[in-house]
């Protein structure tokens, strides 16, 4: 398998961008895989395309729509409204069961036939929404379930894990492409790009966490 190069499972939002340019810096050679299962918006793919295509990486969209006919969910299901906040119990009804398992499962298929090594996932436990399949233990096991299953030797990367939206902000920001990924990312639930609606749960944990990080920089500049 080769060392240099890697895959990066792609959405086009903040977090996923943020991730293919830190792959950018770290592989000579990077390759993305978009998912398209049903989402509501069909943006976010056109979007992700462009970035890829701007970045000058392997775009691959795979078609694993089945995952969001499984059950129910508020990202694939028009009739379902979205949780604003999370409930104490459960998580949000934005959870897609298995999303990440099956994702990157897929991509580990895929980077095997192409001899990549590497891939990257721009998962966070520090995220609010405490999907089980966004942790590291989760991460970590799959990891090793996908070198058992295929007897290989992948390294799974998850370079937002412990980092908070201010932080994913910071790196951005360290890697050049802060404005690319405010304007370019879609993240918001209704749809809208760059800083989006503004009030839906991803609108306000990114635009609090740009808030927390330029504030930082300007508390920076004063001391
Ligand atoms: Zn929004």
């Amino acid at each position: 398998m080769n060392n240099k190069e890697a895959l990066v499972v792609f959405s086009g939002g903040q977090d996923s961008t943020t991730c293919l340019f830190w792959a950018l810096k770290h592989f000579e050679k990077v390759h993305t895989i978009t998912f398209y299962y049903g989402q509501k918006h069909s943006l976010e793919i056109e979007m992700a395309r462009s970035i890829a295509e701007d970045a000058g990486v392997d775009f691959h969209l795979e078609d694993v729509s089945f995952i969001g006919s499984l059950g129910s969910n508020s990202l694939t299901d028009t009739s379902i409204v979205m949780d604003s906040e999370k409930p104490s119990d459960t998580f949000p009804n934005t959870f897609v069961p298995g999303r990440n398992l099956f994702f990157l499962s897929i991509a580990a298929v895929y980077a095997r036939e192409r001899g990549i090594r590497h891939i990257v996932t721009g998962v966070s436990q520090t995220d609010f929404s405490g999907y089980p399949d966004c942790r590291d233990a989760f991460v970590k096991s799959l990891n090793v379930t996908l070198n058992l299953a295929m007897d290989d030797q992948f390294v799974i990367h998850t370079p937002l894990m412990w980092l908070d939206k201010a932080q994913t902000w910071e790196m951005a920001d360290r890697l050049g492409v802060l404005e690319l990924v405010r304007r370019k990312t879609l993240t918001c639930y209704n749809g809208i790009p760059g800083d989006g609606c503004g009030h839906c749960p991803a609108c306000r944990l990114r635009n609090d966490g740009l808030d927390r990080y330029i504030n930082s920089v300007e508390y920076r500049k004063l001391i």
